[in-house]
């Protein structure tokens, strides 16, 4: 924490840019803490923390989506990329153990695409995917733009008071948990840079670039898991993984002071991902490790509470995958009897 402050003190007065998380922090800095009984969390979290009456909080949060930013209109199709805007979405108010509710949706288009099927095909996806988590659509604004798509989703959500699971809470001695199963999303975005397309051209690696593919486009939130953590109080600390689990795993133990202690023998590896790899010669840890947009939950769990955890929700199950320490061990990770520190490795915009 310390440390991460006085980089940001050099980078400021070295002139150097900001990262992505350095200006997040200053901006934070700068927001004076006001009407503390009815916003209970603001910047810093998954989502915001809106304190409405007694017995129940709101949370918001918004995502933007950017043309040849965070996704290729050539490499997706409109349903998929309604379908992912609003699920990112939902991914924010899961890692805060919440229920979705509400969702707000802005869009900009060239006019080229406007006079296409495109807005039509990208609201079915997300209506489809409103509907199956009873998700409101209430909102939005619609504009131009000279030449990508813009998207910017807006959710909100509820959970009863001071039920909200933050990045904060995290204790040494909480074991380490994750849904799922990682490496997928990063597996897709490859393929796809490298020109894969959906429907893929048959051949014996059909199904697994599929199903690859479809965890880079087509992301499944952990909607029931993120309401059960938060509803029954097991989990101490979360964050869905957008960035990759070395990054997002240091943004909670950032914000919870805690340091951490992985082994990499049991990060869960998609089974099709360790497949891929092992046929073009890649590293499937490095990919669950450091790959992004898996959006599965890494959730903190005190050890006494560990026995109430459910085995799966919805048909996803969780694995352990290690424990908080104290800060001053850092976040570091295991193989065997070597032990190396786990430098956070995932997605920055800048
Ligand atoms: P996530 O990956 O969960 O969507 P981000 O890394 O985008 O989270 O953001 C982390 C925190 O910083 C959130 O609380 C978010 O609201 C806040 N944040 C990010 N960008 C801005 C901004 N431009 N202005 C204000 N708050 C921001
Ligand atoms: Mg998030």
């Amino acid at each position: 924490m310390k440390d991460e402050l006085d980089r940001q003190r050099h980078a400021q007065s070295s002139g150097r840019t900001l990262s992505e998380f350095e200006f997040i922090r200053t901006l934070r800095q700068q927001v004076p803490v006001r009407d503390q009984t009815s916003l209970s969390l603001g910047i810093g979290d998954d989502a915001a923390v809106i304190r409405s009456h007694p017995g129940r909080d709101i949370l918001i949060s918004t995502d933007l989506l950017v043309e040849d930013v965070d996704f290729r209109r050539t490499s997706t199709t409109p349903t998929l990329l309604g379908h992912k805007s609003l699920a990112v979405s939902l991914s924010d108010i899961a890692a805060m153990g919440a229920r979705p509710r509400w969702s707000l949706v802005s869009i900009g288009v060239p006019e080229d695409i406007w006079e296409t099927n495109f807005v039509k095909d990208f609201y079915s996806g997300l209506l489809s995917l409103a509907s199956h988590y009873d998700v409101q659509l209430i909102g939005g604004d619609t504009s131009s733009t000279p030449e990508k798509v813009v998207i910017d989703s807006i959710i909100l959500g509820e959970c009863g008071t001071d039920l909200a699971v933050t990045r904060g809470g995290a204790k040494p001695g909480d074991q380490i948990f994750v849904t799922g199963y990682l490496g997928g999303a990063a597996a897709g975005l490859r393929l796809i840079e490298r020109g894969a397309h959906l429907p893929s051209d048959p051949s014996e690696d059909l199904h697994l670039i599929d199903h690859v593919m479809l965890r880079q486009l087509r992301p499944e939130p952990r909607v029931g898991w993120g309401i059960v953590l938060g509803q029954e109080r097991l989990a101490t600390a979360m964050i869905d993984i957008s960035d990759g689990l070395s990054s997002d795993l240091n943004h909670l133990c950032l914000e919870s002071k805690v340091g951490a202690l992985l082994d990499s023998s049991l990060i869960p590896i998609d089974k099709q991902v360790a497949d891929l790899c092992g046929r073009r010669a890649l590293d499937p840890l490095q990919l669950a490790l450091h790959g992004g947009e898996d959006f599965e939950l890494v959730f903190t769990v005190s050890p006494n509470n560990v026995s109430r955890l459910p085995r799966r929700v919805d048909g996803v199950s969780i694995t352990h995958i290690g424990e908080i320490r104290d800060a001053t061990e850092g976040i570091r990770i295991s193989e065997g009897s070597r032990v190396w520190e786990l430098k956070p490795g995932g997605w920055r915009h800048f």
